[in-house]
């Protein structure tokens, strides 16, 4: 017999949805803008959507259709926005640089993807001038400004000017329809080891991250939050929250260019920002600043932190001191990028709150969407008892399947099960799916066959109060292979030694894995994504003798 089919309506997945039921249903509710031109702008998803209809009408008059990239060079705001949902809504396939890449990375990007129109801010002008020679397929620069902003001159032939663009269509435009399988758009990975690589997100994978990353086990978004994405637009299309926010019809609020501490804080005042989301540098820069002024946060609730382990210290600081619940979690370009997030569940409510903590700190559960795995180097699970720690794999329908332009698969199999995306995080799991990472395969340290989580070692430093940031690298031993050395940056004006920060270490950890060596340094290089640069420490560091 055949199977009995559903008589539901057939609606494709769709970005342009998102934006269309924000319009309608959330149209009054602001997006608030710290402008590249230095003021506040305020504007509201009903007119983010008629302005993407209209970026999208342009897009059409500059010759691009279905199919063709449109990159950004931008920071958090409306414009961003617009672009977000014009280019995707209209099957064009929206392409955010991260523009804290090296140059000649930001090139092979934009040629590796196809980018046909480059869109940036004001900031990015002097880039995009030097990269412009190298970029052959890209045939027009749009930059994001008005008429009164753009340069007299400029070393670009023929620049756009975003705001004529727009100016110059009526809106009258109908979003069309199509696969929701279509690219919707590409981000690229760090690229840490050999070139970037291409992931391209469809409309069904955004919308159903969206979906999950917005329920109560997860991103917890409603339409009485106002949200403020420090994680930029650029970084894994701010974890989502351009379409989440969209999605709960929700207050935004972009912050711009202006990251430091107190441009921060004075935004989350003056507009009751109620969540956010960000890398623990971030944090760090927000903390600092709200500290050493003896100020206090007055909406701010709840925050998701995740891109590197979020130091247990740093939660307990916004716990406590300041009542924001942090929500540690873990994901990937690779996963659009939500993978877990530490909740607790019922059964969980009777814990001493310790307990609740250490659960807290994990990086915690799969939202529906996710499924995950621990393998051993040949490919066999490992059980979910919180000690084997393996190579996490993971799969799903917002999870790649390949790259772009790269024929071969990256999957691998589980007990013989293809289909399984390789992390190269490896992580523990424990009895109720609470996975914990260890370190990226590339960073663990092995001392004489043993395996030292760095993460582990970094926390531990991250408590010291005279501690800033700090980071454990392997650094070679002529009898364990490899030994971890400490990389610490001092908080400002506080006096500390490797003596007493070793001694710190007694009785947190297993003697055999306290760290032998502390290196100073007055700060530590940071990823284009805010991620500590463990490659290039262990380059600095590669002839750094250890005491014997
Ligand atoms: P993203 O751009 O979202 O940071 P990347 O693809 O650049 O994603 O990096 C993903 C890697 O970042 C993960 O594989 C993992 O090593 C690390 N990571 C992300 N979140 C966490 C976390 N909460 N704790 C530890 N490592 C994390």
């Amino acid at each position: 017999m055949p199977a009995l089919m559903g008589q539901m309506m057939q609606m494709p997945l769709l970005i342009s949805s998102l934006i269309r039921h924000a319009a309608r249903h959330a149209g009054d509710t602001e997006i608030v803008s710290k402008r590249v031109e230095g003021d506040v702008h305020r504007t509201t998803w009903a007119g983010i959507e008629e302005r993407s209809r209209r970026f999208a009408q342009a897009m059409a008059r500059l010759g691009c259709g279905a199919g063709d990239r449109v990159a950004t060079l931008a920071w958090n705001g409306y414009r961003h926005l617009e672009i977000y949902y014009g280019t995707s809504g209209s099957q064009l396939v929206c392409h955010t640089i991260n523009p804290r890449l090296f140059p000649e990375q930001i090139a092979w990007i934009a040629n590796d993807a196809g980018d046909r129109v480059l869109c940036f801010d004001l900031t990015f002008l002097p880039l995009v001038e030097k990269l412009a020679p190298h970029l052959g397929g890209v045939q027009h620069y749009v930059l994001m400004t008005d008429r009164a902003h753009m340069p007299a001159s400029s070393a670009i032939a023929n620049l756009l000017c975003y705001e004529e663009l727009v100016d110059a269509e009526d809106g009258r435009y109908t979003w069309p329809e199509f696969d929701e399988n279509t690219a919707s758009s590409i981000c690229y990975t760090s690229g840490t080891t050999g070139h970037p690589k291409g992931a391209v997100y469809s409309h069904r994978s955004s919308v159903l991250h969206a979906y999950g990353s917005a329920l109560p086990d997860a991103m917890d978004c409603s339409a009485a939050d106002v949200v403020l994405p420090v994680v930029p637009m650029f970084h894994v299309n701010a974890w989502g929250l351009p379409y989440s926010t969209a999605l709960v019809g929700c207050k935004l609020v972009l912050p711009g260019p202006h990251l430091d501490g107190k441009s921060l804080y004075e935004l989350f005042e003056a507009e009751r920002v109620t969540f956010s989301a960000g890398v623990p540098t971030v944090w760090l820069g927000l903390l600092t600043y709200v500290q050493s002024n003896d100020l206090k946060f007055s909406t701010f609730r709840r925050t998701v932190i995740g891109g590197s382990a979020c130091p247990p210290a740093m939660m307990k600081t916004l716990q406590e001191r300041f009542s924001v619940e942090v929500i540690h979690a873990w994901g990937m370009t690779e996963l659009s990028p939500l993978g877990t997030l530490s909740k607790l569940k019922a059964k969980h409510g009777a814990l001493p709150r310790e307990e609740q903590q250490r659960l807290l700190e994990k990086q915690g559960r799969v939202v529906y969407g996710i499924d995950m795995a621990i393998i051993d180097d040949d490919g066999h699970a490992l059980p979910w008892d919180a000690k084997a720690s393996g190579n996490l794999v993971v799969r799903g329908p917002w999870v790649i399947g390949s790259y772009f332009n790269r024929p071969e698969s990256p999957l691998v199999s589980v007990d013989g099960e293809p289909g399984w995306f390789p992390t190269g995080d490896v992580a523990t799991i424990d009895a109720d799916g609470f996975m914990q990472i260890t370190d990226r395969s590339k960073d663990v340290i092995k001392s004489g066959g043993e395996w030292i989580s760095s993460i582990d070692l970094e926390n531990i430093a991250m408590a010291h109060p005279a501690v800033h940031e700090a980071a454990a690298i392997a650094a070679r031993h002529p009898k364990w292979d490899e030994r971890p050395l400490l990389v610490v940056v001092r908080k400002p004006g506080a006096s500390l030694t490797r003596e007493e920060l070793l001694a710190f270490y007694e009785g947190r950890i297993a003697k055999w894995q306290i760290p032998d060596d502390v290196a100073f340094v007055d700060e530590l290089p940071h990823t284009a994504t805010g991620k500590i640069q463990k490659l290039k420490l262990r380059e600095l560091f590669r002839d750094h003798r250890l005491p014997a």
